[in-house]
């Protein structure tokens, strides 16, 4: 069978996800694990989700609806746009996943920064595609640099604001810029998974550069500032030739009804959004303070995650802090071999985090 593996496959590495903290419970014997490792929003799910989810025993004998027909309402209505052009999948992932089969094939390319977030690696390889990797500038994406990549063969171009790893921004004018030398046939991908968490007002809202007949798309997730990543549905703005063929290649019943409900819930839970922003900001004041005492520098983040130089083998350190019952995300397999990636904790948190770092880096 081996040779009977689509060929272009084995150019794709897997997904490393962060280690669950079920995993280093069970391995390790340590209870309370903090789990920093995948972006999660760590003041927990939307209450009203919840409820929604206790109130409304979802029917699992029954098919979900598949046009997501509420949330699909609701997000149109929520964001002023056609209910058409919103899009709604298993995790914002799939959308990306759909978007590289929509408009890749092999000879084909996408453009991504470099580090940026490895889905926009990972799909389009799997259709077959290449990628062109642009690297940062000042940990920043290079808008400039990656139009300079953009060629006859580029259909999509990946923009995470903020960046993950990084959590580095883009700005406005560069962002405008951008979209007025972009060929109007080349999809700009604009990833705001983290955008509730920005609070600067020089980066831009993707949907102001949304339109039904342009090549602008929007992502947003219920996965992070809503707490719901365990169920897996994020949405999306799409233009109208990218919505209409999302609907003929995604699976029939991409979100499943818990996903749906609880997203309907999330969406209208203002509240909870304001308190995980709050969480955050929070957090990363506690955070940064604890690192700048430690004399160890990182990246300054406009998300719910920060990359920290320890100066040392990722690996190495990940280790050393998972003896200590904490889970961060290694750079090495992100593009930054010496950078930890650590979820923001909450502010209780922090000096946890900053005594175990402090002896992790002391030991070496
Ligand atoms: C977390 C994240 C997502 C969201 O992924 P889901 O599949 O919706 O959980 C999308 N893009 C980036 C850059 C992310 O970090």
């Amino acid at each position: 069978m081996k040779d009977r593996v689509n060929a272009h496959l084995l150019r794709v590495q897997p997904y490393q996800p962060g280690k669950p903290a079920s995993e280093v419970q069970r391995e390790m014997g340590i209870a309370g694990v903090l789990k920093l490792a995948s972006n999660e929003n760590l003041l927990g799910p939307s209450p009203l989700a919840v409820n929604a989810l206790r109130e409304n025993s979802v029917k699992m004998n029954f098919y979900p609806d598949g046009g997501c027909y509420y949330l699909r309402r609701r997000i149109a209505e929520k964001f002023s746009v056609p209910p058409s052009n919103v899009a709604i999948g298993s995790g914002t992932d799939e959308i990306i996943r759909i978007l590289c089969q929509i408009f890749l094939r092999p000879g084909t390319q996408a453009v991504m920064g470099h580090p940026s977030f490895v889905m926009y690696l990972i799909s389009p390889l799997v259709a077959g595609a290449d990628v062109v990797q642009v690297p940062l500038r000042d940990h920043t994406l290079d808008l400039d640099a990656m139009l300079d990549k953009v060629s006859d063969s580029t259909r999509i171009v990946f923009i995470s604001n903020p960046n993950n790893p990084t959590g580095t921004i883009v700005t406005k004018a560069e962002t405008e810029s951008f979209l007025a030398k972009l060929p109007p046939d080349v999809l700009a991908v604009f990833d705001e998974a983290y955008f509730e968490y920005v609070n600067d007002p020089r980066s831009p809202d993707a949907m102001e550069y949304f339109r039904p007949d342009g090549n602008v798309a929007v992502l947003r997730t219920f996965s992070k500032v809503h707490g719901l990543a365990g169920l897996r549905v994020g949405y999306g703005f799409l233009p109208d030739a990218a919505a209409d063929a999302f609907d003929r290649v995604r699976n029939p019943f991409n979100v499943n009804q818990a996903a749906q409900e609880a997203a309907l819930a999330a969406l209208g839970d203002l509240d909870h959004v304001r308190k995980s922003v709050e969480f955050n900001r929070r957090g990363k004041l506690a955070l940064c303070r604890g690192l700048d005492r430690l004399g160890v520098g990182y990246i300054p983040t406009h998300a719910n995650f920060i990359l920290v130089n320890v100066r040392a083998d990722s690996e190495e350190i990940f280790k050393k802090l998972l003896l200590r019952g904490i889970i961060v995300r290694p750079g090495r397999f992100l593009g930054y071999p010496t950078h930890v990636r650590v979820t923001i904790p909450s502010e209780s948190d922090c000096p946890r985090f900053i005594d175990a770092l402090e002896e992790a880096l002391a030991e070496r």
